[in-house]
């Protein structure tokens, strides 16, 4: 694409699995049949919010504690794959276009393979371009290692017009 600058974001987040057994395990946009899910202010969805952070950060929009604030009670409980939307919608508006959103989600359990393609798809269209993820144990070390929280990073690749 001549004449298009190219930029780089990289995302990370990390949340603990919660206390509560009813709260939904959510990654991705996909609700998971096992539980618990994850303890935070929103959903909790670990991988959207890392792919919600590489974006902004590809564009130089800050982060998304900056955009969605936690002590914010409108994004409470929110749908983090919303929230995604409205932040390509920033990077958007601040022309640069998504191009592709490639994830490693670290986690000892429950498995990802079965619902990858599903998570790919809900963050892909949020993101109107090719998000892939990649599953990672953390072979028992550490905290993610003893199923104490799910991590995950995320890179991000847009362009646009010379600012
Ligand atoms: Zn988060």
């Amino acid at each position: 694409m001549p004449g298009d600058e190219i930029r780089v974001g990289q995302g990370f987040d990390i949340h603990p699995f919660s206390d509560d057994p009813a709260r939904p395990l959510v990654l991705g946009g996909v609700t998971f049949p096992e539980g618990p899910g994850l303890a935070g202010h929103s959903d909790a969805d670990v991988v959207a919010h890392a792919v919600t952070d590489a974006l902004l950060g590809a564009a130089g929009l800050g982060d998304i504690g900056q955009h969605f604030p936690d002590d914010d009670p409108a994004w409470e409980g929110a749908d983090s794959i919303d929230l995604l939307g409205r932040a390509v919608t920033d990077v958007r508006a601040a022309g640069w276009q998504p191009q592709n959103v490639d994830c490693t989600v670290v986690l000892e359990a429950p498995k990802l393979a079965p619902h990858r393609d599903a998570m790919c798809e809900r963050l892909s269209a949020a993101v109107g371009a090719p998000v892939t993820i990649k599953g990672k144990r953390a072979e028992g070390l550490g905290a993610l290692g003893r199923s104490e929280g799910v991590a995950c990073l995320a890179v991000a690749l847009v362009t646009g017009a010379r600012p």
